[in-house]
Protein backbone atom coordinates (compact mmCIF):
# COMPACT_ATOMS: atom_id res chain seq x y z
CA UNK A 1 0.00 0.00 0.00
CA UNK A 2 1.72 4.02 -1.38
CA UNK A 3 1.49 6.32 1.79
CA UNK A 4 -0.96 9.56 1.06
CA UNK A 5 0.02 12.67 2.29
CA UNK A 6 -2.53 15.53 2.74
CA UNK A 7 -2.16 18.65 3.07
CA UNK A 8 -5.05 19.79 5.02
CA UNK A 9 -6.63 21.80 8.07
CA UNK A 10 -8.65 24.13 5.24
CA UNK A 11 -10.41 23.65 7.16
CA UNK A 12 -9.99 20.53 9.31
CA UNK A 13 -13.56 20.17 10.12
CA UNK A 14 -13.41 18.73 6.12
CA UNK A 15 -9.87 17.22 7.01
CA UNK A 16 -11.37 15.10 9.48
CA UNK A 17 -13.61 13.38 7.07
CA UNK A 18 -10.82 13.01 4.73
CA UNK A 19 -9.14 10.68 7.48
CA UNK A 20 -12.32 8.90 8.17
CA UNK A 21 -13.66 8.22 4.26
CA UNK A 22 -9.99 6.94 3.22
CA UNK A 23 -9.24 4.93 6.38
CA UNK A 24 -12.92 3.40 6.00
CA UNK A 25 -12.16 2.56 2.26
CA UNK A 26 -9.37 1.27 2.93
CA UNK A 27 -11.04 -1.09 5.64
CA UNK A 28 -14.05 -1.64 3.12
CA UNK A 29 -11.42 -3.03 0.49
CA UNK A 30 -8.61 -4.66 2.39
CA UNK A 31 -10.82 -6.55 5.27
CA UNK A 32 -10.46 -7.11 9.30
CA UNK A 33 -8.36 -3.73 10.51
CA UNK A 34 -6.46 -2.01 7.94
CA UNK A 35 -6.35 1.33 8.01
CA UNK A 36 -4.57 3.87 5.81
CA UNK A 37 -0.77 5.10 5.21
CA UNK A 38 -1.66 8.59 5.88
CA UNK A 39 0.26 11.64 6.46
CA UNK A 40 -1.02 14.92 7.03
CA UNK A 41 0.20 18.72 7.36
CA UNK A 42 -2.66 20.90 8.78
CA UNK A 43 -2.38 24.75 8.85
CA UNK A 44 -3.72 27.14 10.98
CA UNK A 45 -7.34 28.00 8.76
CA UNK A 46 -7.33 31.70 10.45
CA UNK A 47 -3.98 32.49 8.63
CA UNK A 48 -4.66 30.62 5.67
CA UNK A 49 -8.06 32.56 4.97
CA UNK A 50 -6.58 35.92 6.16
CA UNK A 51 -3.87 35.65 3.39
CA UNK A 52 -6.92 33.94 0.61
CA UNK A 53 -9.06 37.55 1.59
CA UNK A 54 -6.07 39.31 0.95
CA UNK A 55 -5.38 37.65 -2.32
CA UNK A 56 -1.94 36.20 -1.30
CA UNK A 57 -1.76 33.39 -3.48
CA UNK A 58 1.26 33.61 -4.35
CA UNK A 59 2.44 33.23 -0.37
CA UNK A 60 0.14 30.41 -0.33
CA UNK A 61 1.53 28.53 -3.05
CA UNK A 62 5.31 28.88 -1.50
CA UNK A 63 3.44 27.30 2.10
CA UNK A 64 1.56 24.68 0.49
CA UNK A 65 4.65 24.06 -1.79
CA UNK A 66 7.12 23.52 1.37
CA UNK A 67 4.62 21.43 3.02
CA UNK A 68 4.42 18.99 -0.01
CA UNK A 69 7.92 19.29 -0.16
CA UNK A 70 8.40 17.93 3.83
CA UNK A 71 5.31 15.35 3.39
CA UNK A 72 7.48 13.94 0.13
CA UNK A 73 10.40 13.47 2.45
CA UNK A 74 8.35 11.91 5.19
CA UNK A 75 7.50 9.08 2.80
CA UNK A 76 4.49 10.05 1.09
CA UNK A 77 3.78 8.76 -2.17
CA UNK A 78 1.14 11.38 -3.64
CA UNK A 79 -0.19 14.53 -2.11
CA UNK A 80 -3.75 15.80 -1.59
CA UNK A 81 -4.73 19.46 -1.31
CA UNK A 82 -7.79 18.85 0.80
CA UNK A 83 -9.58 22.02 -0.35
CA UNK A 84 -11.19 22.96 -3.60
CA UNK A 85 -9.97 26.89 -3.31
CA UNK A 86 -6.06 25.70 -2.61
CA UNK A 87 -5.73 24.05 -6.16
CA UNK A 88 -5.85 27.74 -7.18
CA UNK A 89 -2.25 27.27 -6.40
CA UNK A 90 -2.27 23.40 -7.48
CA UNK A 91 0.90 23.90 -10.23
CA UNK A 92 3.12 25.55 -8.05
CA UNK A 93 2.68 22.25 -5.45
CA UNK A 94 3.43 19.88 -8.08
CA UNK A 95 6.25 21.60 -9.44
CA UNK A 96 7.83 21.17 -6.03
CA UNK A 97 7.71 17.68 -5.85
CA UNK A 98 8.88 14.80 -7.97
CA UNK A 99 5.52 12.35 -6.62
CA UNK A 100 2.15 13.25 -8.28
CA UNK A 101 -0.43 15.33 -6.97
CA UNK A 102 -4.26 13.90 -7.40
CA UNK A 103 -5.98 17.03 -8.33
CA UNK A 104 -9.69 17.06 -6.89
CA UNK A 105 -11.06 18.33 -10.18
CA UNK A 106 -9.85 15.58 -12.09
CA UNK A 107 -11.87 12.11 -10.33
CA UNK A 108 -15.26 15.03 -9.96
CA UNK A 109 -14.62 15.64 -13.98
CA UNK A 110 -14.55 12.21 -14.63
CA UNK A 111 -17.49 11.31 -12.43
CA UNK A 112 -19.69 13.78 -14.16
CA UNK A 113 -18.33 12.89 -17.74
CA UNK A 114 -19.10 8.86 -16.67
CA UNK A 115 -22.49 9.67 -15.55
CA UNK A 116 -23.25 11.62 -18.47
CA UNK A 117 -23.26 15.10 -17.37
CA UNK A 118 -22.70 18.15 -19.40
CA UNK A 119 -23.48 20.68 -17.68
CA UNK A 120 -22.86 20.45 -13.70
CA UNK A 121 -23.94 24.08 -11.25
CA UNK A 122 -20.86 24.50 -9.10
CA UNK A 123 -21.26 25.46 -5.50
CA UNK A 124 -17.96 26.80 -3.55
CA UNK A 125 -16.32 29.78 -2.44
CA UNK A 126 -16.58 32.68 -4.32
CA UNK A 127 -12.65 32.17 -5.39
CA UNK A 128 -13.42 28.14 -7.28
CA UNK A 129 -17.03 29.46 -8.71
CA UNK A 130 -15.72 32.99 -10.02
CA UNK A 131 -11.77 32.24 -11.20
CA UNK A 132 -11.00 30.51 -13.93
CA UNK A 133 -8.62 27.58 -12.42
CA UNK A 134 -11.83 24.89 -11.39
CA UNK A 135 -14.03 26.21 -14.50
CA UNK A 136 -10.83 25.26 -16.65
CA UNK A 137 -9.82 21.84 -15.38
CA UNK A 138 -13.24 20.44 -15.28
CA UNK A 139 -13.94 22.27 -19.18
CA UNK A 140 -10.81 19.06 -19.83
CA UNK A 141 -13.01 16.51 -18.89
CA UNK A 142 -15.63 18.06 -21.65
CA UNK A 143 -17.64 19.30 -18.59
CA UNK A 144 -19.59 22.66 -18.67
CA UNK A 145 -19.94 24.67 -15.69
CA UNK A 146 -22.66 27.26 -14.64
CA UNK A 147 -22.28 29.10 -11.53
CA UNK A 148 -24.95 30.66 -9.00
CA UNK A 149 -25.90 34.58 -9.53
CA UNK A 150 -23.98 37.38 -7.64
CA UNK A 151 -26.35 37.40 -4.52
CA UNK A 152 -25.91 33.78 -4.11
CA UNK A 153 -22.27 33.06 -4.43
CA UNK A 154 -21.79 36.43 -1.98
CA UNK A 155 -23.68 34.49 0.35
CA UNK A 156 -22.70 30.51 -0.18
CA UNK A 157 -19.47 32.02 0.66
CA UNK A 158 -20.26 33.51 3.65
CA UNK A 159 -21.57 30.64 4.77
CA UNK A 160 -18.59 28.54 4.39
CA UNK A 161 -16.58 30.72 6.07
CA UNK A 162 -18.34 31.95 8.82
CA UNK A 163 -20.33 28.50 9.56
CA UNK A 164 -18.72 25.54 7.78
CA UNK A 165 -15.26 26.00 8.36
CA UNK A 166 -16.59 26.61 11.85
CA UNK A 167 -18.17 23.36 12.84
CA UNK A 168 -21.89 25.49 12.50
CA UNK A 169 -24.70 24.12 10.74
CA UNK A 170 -28.13 26.00 9.82
CA UNK A 171 -31.10 24.52 8.45
CA UNK A 172 -31.71 28.29 7.13
CA UNK A 173 -28.40 27.75 5.33
CA UNK A 174 -29.12 24.50 4.35
CA UNK A 175 -32.55 26.14 2.71
CA UNK A 176 -30.72 28.59 1.10
CA UNK A 177 -28.23 26.46 -0.43
CA UNK A 178 -30.73 23.81 -1.73
CA UNK A 179 -32.48 27.23 -3.20
CA UNK A 180 -29.02 28.23 -5.18
CA UNK A 181 -29.35 24.63 -6.45
CA UNK A 182 -33.04 24.73 -7.93
CA UNK A 183 -32.35 27.94 -9.42
CA UNK A 184 -29.36 26.35 -11.04
CA UNK A 185 -31.69 23.79 -12.16
CA UNK A 186 -33.75 26.12 -13.70
CA UNK A 187 -31.09 27.27 -15.54
CA UNK A 188 -30.46 23.86 -16.94
CA UNK A 189 -27.40 22.37 -14.77
CA UNK A 190 -28.10 18.50 -14.77
CA UNK A 191 -25.92 17.74 -11.47
CA UNK A 192 -24.48 19.40 -8.65
CA UNK A 193 -20.33 19.65 -7.55
CA UNK A 194 -19.94 20.57 -4.47
CA UNK A 195 -16.95 22.22 -5.23
CA UNK A 196 -16.12 22.74 -1.27
CA UNK A 197 -15.11 20.19 0.59
CA UNK A 198 -17.48 21.26 4.08
CA UNK A 199 -20.17 21.63 2.00
CA UNK A 200 -21.08 18.10 1.94
CA UNK A 201 -21.54 18.43 6.16
CA UNK A 202 -24.25 20.77 4.83
CA UNK A 203 -26.39 19.62 2.07
CA UNK A 204 -26.98 15.70 1.56
CA UNK A 205 -28.30 13.89 -1.39
CA UNK A 206 -32.18 13.26 -0.15
CA UNK A 207 -32.12 17.48 0.16
CA UNK A 208 -30.98 18.27 -3.73
CA UNK A 209 -33.29 18.29 -6.67
CA UNK A 210 -30.36 17.64 -8.88
CA UNK A 211 -27.77 14.37 -8.05
CA UNK A 212 -24.93 15.42 -5.88
CA UNK A 213 -21.20 14.84 -6.71
CA UNK A 214 -19.31 15.30 -3.87
CA UNK A 215 -15.19 16.06 -4.13
CA UNK A 216 -14.42 15.07 -0.62
CA UNK A 217 -15.69 11.47 -1.22
CA UNK A 218 -14.50 11.46 -4.61
CA UNK A 219 -10.79 13.01 -3.69
CA UNK A 220 -10.72 10.32 -1.14
CA UNK A 221 -12.14 7.13 -3.11
CA UNK A 222 -8.92 8.72 -5.90
CA UNK A 223 -6.69 8.46 -3.10
CA UNK A 224 -7.56 5.45 -1.90
CA UNK A 225 -7.38 3.85 -5.89
CA UNK A 226 -4.00 5.35 -5.96
CA UNK A 227 -2.97 3.73 -2.66
CA UNK A 228 -3.99 0.57 -3.20
CA UNK A 229 -2.86 0.06 -7.07
CA UNK A 230 -5.68 0.53 -9.44
N1 LIG B 1 -12.62 23.76 2.06
C1 LIG B 1 -13.13 24.75 1.19
C2 LIG B 1 -12.89 24.41 -0.26
O1 LIG B 1 -12.95 23.23 -0.59
C3 LIG B 1 -12.89 26.16 1.55
C4 LIG B 1 -11.69 26.44 2.39
C5 LIG B 1 -10.65 27.17 1.63
O2 LIG B 1 -10.90 28.34 1.26
O3 LIG B 1 -9.58 26.62 1.38
O4 LIG B 1 -12.71 25.23 -1.11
Amino acid sequence: MKTIGVLGGMSWESSAQYYALINRAVRDRLGGIASAKFLMRSFDFAEIARLQAEGEWEQLGVMLAEAAVRLEQAGADTILIATNTMHLVAPKVQDAITIPLLHIADPLGAALKTAGHARVGLLATRFTMEQSFYVERLAAHGVEVIVPDEAERGELHRIIFEELCAGELHKGSQDFACGAIADLDTRGATAIALACTELMLLIKPGDSVLPLFDTTALHCQAAVDFALGD
